[in-house]
């Protein structure tokens, strides 16, 4: 058997005549041929013998290699339909971005650009400037800056006015966000010395106020994001906070989590503290993400009062924390469209999303359901339900976003082999299963992704026959 196995110079030359190869680099065709050679060879051995001959013939030696060649010039991250309803889905990327966004940042990438150049003065600018005076404009903030992401602006805040002195938290608002972001973590790795107080349930005034102390640097309060404390309960409002803190001179700051410039309350949804309301209570320092509710690129945005935030830029921390200037394009022309409320919620399609109305997602529901009966195949069965979508990102936990889904149910294929099969999809297309039923929530679909179901499901129909 050992001696039917070619060698790697003859499978180099047969492969070499497939069409696919010639846009391979040789390493790349090169590598794949030994590895599989080698695993043929180790079969062989293992097997004693065992292993079919027909494995080892020039066309199945070379399918292989095309496949696993095939495989290695794919890219990693690749598109995908989102057909889950969880608007900002943090594992299949939270938020996606406005057209004249994406435009601006391809331009801003080609080029040479004033990142950091002041051009009026003719010379070295900040990067910061991209951003701070849209974002003091729309939040009502004195100053401004952002980085990488809201997990690095909490840590590079909490570093810049806390490292070895107390910082006073509420107990109901030690939080864990997915991917091991936790508050009494990531104030550990700052310096911080993290005071806590109140329970779980109840934090009063008189709790902060007890916990005060000459070493105390900052009183922080953090949104719950993805948790909600119902039943006997009480908490400490802002305002009182921020009084409290001008009595001791003692900064207050607020990690809002997803961070909205939109009262969505307005929008039939339910309310979610603002920045603008963060800002005016008198909140020194206000963090936020800019791919949660806001609808823009990964960034952590910072907005304050002018001494701390210029504290916090001089700290050579937010150097290993900034931004690029992809992400700041992309930042700065979102941030743009959010000076008409109107524009932003039509265009940034987190917040299109978010605010859809229930005709449209039936339309959209009905539009669906129309392309796959259109296969027409008896096996397959299509309803639409009445479902509920999720805004995701760790905002308005316990809200649920009515929607129109279809609810997909095909004769001798159980909904776990139907999920697997379109995740597997090129493009995969990743959806739910609820009580046995596989689910698709035209909310977080773009128009484009409903001819790719269509042409998933008829291949997954054509399997079966
Ligand atoms: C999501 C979240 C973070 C982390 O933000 P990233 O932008 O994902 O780093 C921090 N704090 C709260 C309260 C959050 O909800």
């Amino acid at each position: 058997m050992l001696r039917m196995l070619p060698g790697v110079d003859h499978v180099l030359e047969i492969c070499s005549t497939q069409p696919f190869s010639k846009d391979v680099p040789k390493a790349v065709l090169v590598n794949a041929i030994r590895r599989i050679l080698g695993t043929l060879r180790s079969g062989i051995l293992d097997s004693e013998g065992e292993i079919a001959a027909e494995s080892l013939s020039d066309n199945s030696i070379t399918a292989v290699v095309m496949a696993t060649v095939f495989q290695a010039m794919t890219p990693n991250l690749k598109p995908l339909v989102n057909a889950t309803g969880v608007v900002v889905h943090t594992n299949l990327g939270r938020s996606l971005l406005p057209k004249t966004v994406i435009e601006n940042v391809a331009v801003i990438a080609g080029c040479y650009s004033n990142l950091e150049y002041d051009l009026a003065a003719g010379k070295r600018g900040s990067r910061h400037a991209v951003v701070e005076e849209l974002l003091c404009d729309i939040s009502g903030a004195q100053a401004a800056m952002a980085v990488n992401n809201n997990a690095g602006a909490v840590l590079l805040c909490l570093e810049t006015i806390a490292r070895d002195r107390e910082v006073i938290v509420s107990r109901g608002e030690l939080v864990e966000i997915g991917g091991s972001f936790r508050v009494p973590d990531v104030m550990a790795k700052s310096g911080g010395i993290l005071k806590e107080v109140g329970t779980t349930n109840r934090t009063h005034l008189t709790d902060y106020q007890n916990a005060i102390g000459v070493n105390t640097a900052l009183l922080l309060k953090v949104h719950r994001s993805n948790y909600s404390v119902i039943g006997f309960t009480a908490e400490v409002g802002l305002q009182q906070l921020v009084e409290l803190g001008a009595r001791h001179t003692i900064p207050v700051m607020e990690d809002l989590g997803s961070g909205t410039f939109i009262d969505f309350s307005k929008y039939g949804l339910a309310k979610e503290p603002t920045v603008q309301e963060s800002v005016a209570a008198g909140t020194d320092i206000v963090t936020f993400s800019g791919d949660k509710l806001l609808g823009g690129p990964q960034a952590g945005i910072i907005v304050g009062k002018k001494t701390i935030v210029d504290r916090v830029k001089q700290n050579p921390l937010a150097r290993a924390l900034r931004l690029d200037k992809m992400t700041l394009a992309a930042l700065e022309s979102t941030l743009r469209l959010y000076r008409d409320e109107d524009k932003a919620v039509e265009m940034i399609p987190t917040l299109r999303m978010l605010t859809m109305k229930p005709g449209d997602l039936k339309r959209r529901a009905v539009t669906l359901a129309e392309e796959l009966q259109s296969i027409g195949n008896r096996r397959m069965e299509i309803t639409i339900m009445e479902r509920s979508s999720r805004a995701g990102g760790g905002a308005l936990p316990l809200l649920e976003l009515p929607s129109k889904c279809l609810g997909i149910t095909i004769k001798g294929m159980s909904p776990n082999a139907l999920e697997k099969s379109l995740r597997q999809n090129d493009p995969p297309i990743i959806g739910r299963i609820e009580s046995d039923v596989y689910i698709i929530d035209p909310r977080t679909l773009t128009d484009d992704d409903l001819p790719i179901i269509g042409q998933a499901f008829k291949k997954i129909i054509k399997g079966l026959a």
